[in-house]
């Protein structure tokens, strides 16, 4: 844990227990501040009393006397309206802050210029954060990983000169963190999400800007407009900056994938280019598709500043496991290969997964997301079925109309096995039935993992409880 001294003796009002906050809480306690700590759901505050957390009611509370309130990331900032916490603080001229800024804090006083990497982008956070702290950790570095991935951050060690953190970071997260000042920071792409919270595109990439604009050196992938705009501005403002460019093949200052490859292209004084192979990501199994292409060029390029040399590097690349639910291949019947994507909650991360098998029984659904699956329109060729599941499956249905054929599931245990009878039967090489729902999982799940673990039971179940046919891997 990493008691917060900078508001020790200070009165503060938190709202939002889930695993962050009640982290929070104990953290701010055990720094010295007196800590007033409240959720509208009664079984988030019985969880929290338990715990030795002092509640108070802050609807009653006279936010005069508070120093700050630490808002859960779940709990709205400003859009679509701002939480009534939030609102009262604003009313009252309290700063409003999370758990991020108070490390970033506590790391000025305690342990100023402490290797800190923070990760943002609309998809590839949790891959690229795990693989940077894998490779660190392999080249032998103390190594403290967390933050929107695992470990809440002030539930890591503290900040020290010689412990590098390695933080991922969502939008809500840096909204709440206005010191955020990483050593190196990490934006890997944008695209439009959670603009429901967020209110415009131009809101969501500014506040993602901040985690680059804040950070000594910034690594800023280059393949969408939106990233391309904020690394040319860093460029602009002299800021040291590295680019990532899948698309933007020798592009200077940028580490390229490229045909399967890693590269970096050099300007020499005559207007020559010259090209160094940085490493062939055909070793890196858990790494497959130019996706991951982009996760590897930012990891390269955060690794490198850290010091490592190409061959550490490297290493740690081809031994990264990579992470479950993200293309997850979780066993293989006969020609029938089972993929767990339930992390692919947007059309665009699910685009992903498609582009990499052919021959797919595709299931989809639940809690759709702003444009739905209208955008994968070019990769239905590659779909020989959909399974739809959960809310979104009226309008899914829609938009396969004569183009996809579909069956329409309801639950996940009918659509998997369905699409695992229709595989069976396929005669294809190699037939994927691939959760990769393109959806939030809201509507019949807990979260993404919670769906991601049902599939992979019955897909364990499919296979024969001792996978004697299954060939589990
Ligand atoms: P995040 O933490 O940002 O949600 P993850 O690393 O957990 O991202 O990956 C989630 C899904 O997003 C993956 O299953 C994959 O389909 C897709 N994805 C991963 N990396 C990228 C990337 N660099 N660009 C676009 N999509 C990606």
């Amino acid at each position: 844990m990493i008691p917060i001294t900078s508001l020790a003796g200070q009165s503060i009002a938190l709202f939002g227990l889930g695993g962050s906050g009640l982290s929070t809480a104990k953290a701010l306690a055990a720094g010295g501040a007196l800590v007033n700590a409240w959720d509208d759901s009664p079984a988030a505050r019985d969880k929290a009393a338990a715990e030795g957390i002092y509640l108070f009611d802050l609807r009653d509370a006279d936010w005069s006397g508070f120093a700050a309130l630490v808002l859960a990331p779940g709990a709205p900032l400003t859009h679509p309206s701002p939480h009534w916490s939030a609102e009262k603080a604003n009313e009252a001229g309290v700063p409003i802050v999370g758990d991020i800024e108070l490390f970033c804090r506590e790391r000025a006083m305690v342990a100023p210029g402490a290797p800190l990497v923070a990760i943002t982008g609309t998809n590839g956070k949790s891959t690229t954060t795990a693989l940077i702290a894998h490779i660190l950790r392999e080249a032998g570095f103390d190594v403290q990983l967390g933050g929107n991935i695992g470990v809440p951050i002030l539930d890591l060690e503290p900040p020290a000169p010689d412990r590098i953190h390695v933080i991922e970071c969502s939008s809500f997260q840096i909204d709440l963190a206005p010191s955020l000042d990483p050593s190196v920071g990490l934006l890997l792409n944008l695209t439009p999400d959670h603009l429901d919270r967020h209110g415009s595109m131009e809101n969501y990439a500014g506040i993602k800007q901040r985690l680059v604009e804040g950070s000594e050196f910034a690594i800023v992938g280059r393949d969408d407009d939106w990233c391309e705009a904020i690394f040319q501005y860093l460029k602009r403002a002299s800021h040291s900056v590295v680019g990532i460019a899948n698309s933007r093949p020798n592009a200077l200052a940028s580490i390229c994938f490229e045909a399967g490859r890693l590269r970096r292209a050099f300007a020499l004084p005559a207007l020559k280019t010259l090209e160094e192979n940085l490493f062939d990501l055909a070793r890196a199994p858990a790494l497959r598709g130019a996706h991951n292409g982009q996760n590897a060029a930012a990891a390269f390029a955060a690794c490198e500043r850290l010091g490592l040399a190409h061959d550490e590097i490297g290493l740690g690349m081809r031994s990264f496991p990579g992470l479950a639910h993200r293309m997850e291949q979780i066993g293989r019947k006969g020609a029938v290969l089972f993929v767990n994507d339930s992390k692919a909650t947007n059309a665009d991360a699910a685009e992903k997964a498609l582009q990499s098998f052919d021959d797919i029984f595709w299931i989809i659904g639940g809690k759709a997301k702003a444009g739905g699956i209208e955008p994968l329109r070019p990769l239905f060729g590659k779909v020989r079925k959909a399974y739809l599941i959960g809310e979104a499956a009226p309008d899914f249905a829609a938009t396969l109309e004569g183009a996809v054929p579909y069956e329409q599931c309801g639950t996940l245990e009918v659509a998997t096995a369905a699409a695992a009878r229709d595989a069976a039967g396929s005669g294809a090489a190699e037939a994927v039935v691939l959760l990769s729902p393109a959806c939030a999982s809201y509507d019949q799940f807990a979260n993404f993992e919670k769906r991601g673990d049902a599939f992979r039971e019955q897909v364990q179940a499919l296979l024969g409880e001792n996978g004697a046919q299954g060939a589990l891997f």
